[in-house]
């Protein structure tokens, strides 16, 4: 079976692959529920993170169905066998289901700067963070989602970029920006900080939905943001991957976004058992944009239930 996603001229083929499973991750959650963190069993060799198939495990599916389930992104509340063409957003792997809501952004307001993952504000309020390499088009993409200029501004003045930056969206969650990684000009000594203190966070934050782990589809696969992925995956910290700048469909040299992308999505698949949810965006074309919050709003709803 192949799955074709399309999206304008961006196709992405996604054939199954015979790779040994011996070294993947058996505890990545794609979704994180407080109280799922409890009642549902997390990923083993013998079954699956999805919440889903607590109610299928014993139940025979077909090798289509296996096959859709280790490349798409299937939320809580639907059944694979339910599976159809227009369920799954464009441009994507992920399936829309019953806990996607209201998705659009009417109010955002920094709220404050953490040097510390236990300095962050105090309240349960569902929490999205995004995290990419410097230069990957983060403060662009949240540009583009907030549809404001100055808020991503506020992230990127002097002091504030190593920071843990809190915005509070609609005054019910929060998108939460996190310091880039990869600087080429920082010291080790500043490398070894952004481990520090955003693992931390990763670890210690209970009301951490989703990391959005930004990856830049300009160029081939990096080693620092398949081992950032790699962590996240072993930690059980539940990603979205965002690829970005898809509209540089015209590599001036290297490879297209879309050959980086399945390059990408190629050494992925040999790590985890269970494919994380990705999307395809621009920030100049606003590509994805809607999808993306779209699939935003079903990982905090879901979470928030
Ligand atoms: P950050 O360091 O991760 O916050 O990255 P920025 O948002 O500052 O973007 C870095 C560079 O990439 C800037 O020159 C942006 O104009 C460019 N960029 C960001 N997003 C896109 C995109 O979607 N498409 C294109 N073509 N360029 C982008």
């Amino acid at each position: 079976m192949v799955l074709l996603l399309r999206y304008r001229s961006l196709t992405i083929n996604l054939t199954p692959l015979l790779i040994p499973k011996s070294h993947s991750f058996h505890t990545l959650q794609s979704f994180r529920n407080p109280k799922n963190l409890i009642s549902i069993p997390r990923i083993s060799s013998s079954s699956s993170t999805n919440p889903t198939t607590t109610t299928t495990t014993n139940r025979s599916i077909s090798d289509a169905a296996k096959f859709a389930k280790s490349v798409l992104f299937v939320p809580p509340g639907v059944e694979i066998e339910e599976l159809t063409d227009d369920m799954v957003l464009p441009g994507s792997n992920i399936v829309i289901g019953p806990f996607a809501g209201h998705s659009q952004i009417k109010e955002v307001e920094f709220v404050k700067s953490s040097a510390r993952a236990r300095d962050c504000p105090k309240d349960d309020r569902p929490e999205i963070a995004i995290l990419g390499r410097s230069n990957v088009g983060k403060s662009s993409l949240i540009n583009c989602l907030v549809r404001k200029k100055e808020v991503a501004l506020t992230s990127k003045k002097p002091g504030k970029t190593q920071l843990i930056n809190h915005f509070l969206v609609n005054k019910s969650w929060y998108i939460v920006d996190l310091p880039g990684y990869g600087f080429a000009k920082v010291s080790d000594a500043a490398k070894t900080d952004w481990s520090a203190f955003t693992k931390g966070y990763f670890l210690n934050r209970d009301s951490l939905v989703c990391v959005l782990l930004l990856i830049d589809a300009s160029v081939p696969p990096q080693k620092i943001d398949l081992d950032c992925a790699n962590w996240l995956g072993r930690n059980n910290v539940p990603m979205t991957f965002v690829f970005t700048k898809c509209d540089k469909m015209k590599a001036t040299k290297g490879k297209r976004p879309d050959e980086n992308i399945k390059a990408f999505q190629q050494i992925i698949r040999e790590n985890f058992k269970v494919h994380p949810p990705w999307i395809l965006t621009s920030s100049v074309s606003g590509l994805g944009r809607d999808e993306l919050l779209l699939h935003m709003s079903q990982l905090r709803n879901y979470w928030d239930q």
